[in-house]
């Protein structure tokens, strides 16, 4: 066989294939070495997160930030909203690195880990009484599992003070979120945005910047009030990634809305279930044995640690990346991104892959 070199690694990940011409048309427009306190700049900013809006179904009162990346979103959190603790909910790598990050700047943070296959047991969640922020990572990379709305919606109700934080890093741009359900989401653009790496975006319901107010932490450049105050006037507090914010401003315009881009989704991560669960040899498994919190966006398949490793090998042999596992996970699994930015037709060779090799 001889294919075209395709990449399913859930991040960073396949560019939309009309980033190369929107990168050279960047050059040519003369974007790469403007002014961040420019007119133009300004000007592409703030139709940037009025197409981020739209495009995302974002309410139109939250607010948007660019920063550098979802990590850096994890300390912006700890740093400007607070005061006391936070306590995170996880089942995976990226939900615990969160929860490590945050008590390195708040060693009272705290946290529960649930089981891989579980849902988020609501009514009988125990947090501290003096928890200024609960955090949640809607898609979890690391084993491909993803919590529903319905329980972030049970979440708001039964804690109605504490904020609510998603890390919603490889599912933003590609699922349609329920945004007004939580009050800061973000996410970096290597993932379902389909863009290269380098920038983060983040959203914040009017709520979380009346506390930030409150707290006015403005110890760091990227303290939340600052940011906010620049972005009054859609700039930054620092010099931006202006060209993945060109090349954002660009895919959204020709990108659907996300109710659509999720629809497509959904269908094409159930028809990739079913192939794995029904078309392949039983020694590579579903590594999430629930359906209902399986990942809409990466799958995870199990296997012994030889045959991951020989799957690998082999699919690289015929040009196609498969993602690594990750944390607990990194020998016998790997994963599988569901990414709007990659066709159908890569799926298919993937498929064809599986099926002459492994079925
Ligand atoms: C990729 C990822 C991150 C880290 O993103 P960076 O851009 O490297 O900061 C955080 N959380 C989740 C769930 C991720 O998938």
């Amino acid at each position: 066989m001889s294919l075209p070199s395709l990449n399913f690694y859930p991040g960073p990940s396949k560019v939309y294939d009309q980033v190369k011409d929107y990168l050279a048309l960047a050059f040519e427009e003369g974007i790469l070495g403007i002014q961040h306190r420019s007119e133009k700049f300004v000007e592409i900013s703030k139709n940037t997160v009025a197409l981020l809006k739209k495009k995302l179904n974002i309410p139109q009162d939250y607010y948007v930030f660019f920063t550098s990346s979802a990590t850096e979103c994890w300390e912006i959190i700890t740093q400007s909203l607070v005061k006391q603790l936070s306590f995170h909910v996880y089942n995976g790598a990226f939900g615990q690195k969160w929860l490590e990050y945050a008590r390195k700047l708040q060693p009272n943070s705290t946290g529960i880990a649930f089981d891989l296959n579980a849902e988020i047991n609501v009514n009988e969640l125990n947090i501290p009484a003096q928890t200024d922020v609960i955090c949640i990572t809607q898609n979890e990379t690391s084993n491909g599992t993803q919590i529903k709305e319905n329980n972030i919606l049970n979440l708001l109700n039964r804690f109605p003070d504490p904020l609510i934080a998603v890390d919603a890093t490889s599912s933003m741009a590609g699922i349609n979120l329920k945004y007004i359900k939580a009050d800061i989401w973000y996410a970096s653009v290597q993932k379902c945005f389909g863009l290269p790496a380098g920038m983060g975006i983040m959203v914040c319901s009017p709520r979380t910047i009346i506390r930030a107010k409150q707290l006015n932490e403005r110890r760091h450049y990227n303290s939340l009030v600052p940011m906010y105050e620049k972005m009054l006037n859609f700039q930054t507090t620092h010099t931006p990634n202006v060209l993945n914010i060109y090349l954002l401003n660009k895919v959204l315009e020709q990108r659907p809305l996300i109710k659509v881009i999720d629809k497509d989704l959904v269908q094409r991560a159930q028809q990739l279930y079913d192939f794995f669960q029904e078309q392949v040899t039983s020694n590579l498994t579903l590594l999430v044995e629930n359906p209902d919190v399986r990942s809409h966006t990466v799958l995870a398949i199990k296997a012994d640690p030889k045959l991951v490793e020989e799957v690998k090998r082999n699919a690289t042999r015929h040009n196609l990346t498969l993602g690594n596992g990750y944390g607990a996970w990194a020998k016998n699994s790997f994963r599988v991104a569901n990414f709007p930015a990659i066709n159908d037709e890569e799926y298919e060779i993937l498929k064809e892959f599986f099926l002459k090799y492994y079925a």
